[in-house]
């Protein structure tokens, strides 16, 4: 049988992304552009306006990088949520634009269910605790009879949201993570600051307070603020991990999202694992930042719901990973 390809975009925040992905797995092209400034953070407006600016270019990229024309692909997938509406949008409208064109079905996908298949293609895991921690997102997902669950989250912001505002407060531009990442390198006084761990949830808006509090006192150094912050929200998504772990029997730890790029995260979930005789799987960066191979393999699975009449099919702002139910299993 002839292999079947999907093309899968991703509009969900930051970045507008292209990935191209073969049903027997092969990853033929991912493609992104992500919006970036030197000064302030994310506007919504402005993301739609991005994205809408750099799709044609990035699709191009994409096909020529696949070495593929638009009328090979059998399948268009897009993030349908969580995400910002105005950036959303792009994504569903070019969906719809590009299956149109080429006579080929259309699923939208969650984009947090998609870090997670894309985590288990590609590191081989069977059945992990999920540690998603990206800019808007951060939970601990699992599967459990017939979806994936959320074991613990953030009751408030996202974890790299939390890290890009104080990145924003100390005059950094978008993305603060790996900036901050930097800077701690060189802390070496671990400095008190709160930890917000609540039953299996988490929280940061009251650690960003005191730590503003703490930089505009000008009493610390910032890199061992930025240590210190590191050291503090790790350990508090290290702990829920390890719980859901503990509380499921499972026996393998996978990560996503942005923030899970960082060395020192990836060190301490490391730790962790190994004192539990767990093991670790670590996605390579560029499928744990947003990306399009991630919802175009989403799509490949869940290519039997796709439609051609685009009926029903719109974005989902609000979508939460326990309310997809997984038939592909
Ligand atoms: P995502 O939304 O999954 O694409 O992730 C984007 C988020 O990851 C942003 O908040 C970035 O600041 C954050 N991020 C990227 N690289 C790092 C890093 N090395 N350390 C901490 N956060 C990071
Ligand atoms: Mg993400």
């Amino acid at each position: 049988m002839k292999e079947s390809i999907c093309l899968g975009i991703e509009s969900t925040a930051h970045t507008f992304g292209i990935g191209i992905i073969t049903d027997r797995s092969k990853v033929l092209a991912n493609v992104s552009d992500s919006f970036k400034t030197v000064k302030g953070g994310l506007i919504p407006h402005e993301l739609g306006v991005h994205h809408d600016e750099v799709k044609d270019k990035v699709l191009k990229n994409a096909l020529e990088k696949a070495k593929i024309k638009l009328n090979d692909i059998n399948l268009v997938s897009f993030s349908q949520g969580p995400g910002i509406a105005p950036a959303l949008i792009v994504g569903l409208r070019f969906a719809k634009y590009i299956s149109k064109k080429i006579n080929v079905p259309v699923v939208g996908v969650n984009h947090c269910v998609a870090h997670l298949e894309i985590g288990k293609l590609l590191t081989k895991s069977k059945d992990p605790v999920l540690l998603y921690a990206s800019g808007a997102n951060t939970q601990i997902i699992a599967y459990e009879s017939g979806k994936y669950r959320i074991f613990g989250e953030t009751l408030d912001q996202g974890i790299g949201n939390f890290i890009d505002s104080f990145a924003r407060y100390i005059g950094m531009g978008f993305p603060g993570g790996p900036k901050i990442e930097k800077l701690a390198l060189k802390g070496k006084n671990y400095v008190e600051l709160p930890y917000v761990v609540k039953g299996m949830d988490v929280s940061f808006s009251g650690i960003l307070t005191n730590l503003k509090v703490k930089y505009d006192s000008k009493k610390y150094r910032i890199e061992d603020l930025c240590h210190s912050l590191q050291e503090t929200v790790f350990a508090m998504l290290v702990e829920v991990a390890e719980r859901a772990m503990a509380h499921t029997g499972k026996k393998e730890l996978l990560l996503g999202g942005g923030v899970a790029c960082n060395k020192r995260l990836q060190e301490m979930c490391n730790i962790m694992c190994k004192e539990r005789k767990a093991k670790l799987f670590v996605p390579e960066n560029q499928f744990l930042v947003d990306n399009g191979v991630n919802i175009a393999w989403l799509g490949i699975l869940m290519g039997k719901i796709a439609k051609r009449n685009h009926k029903g099919i719109d974005i989902k702002p609000y979508e939460r990973t326990d309310d997809i139910k997984v038939m592909w299993k």
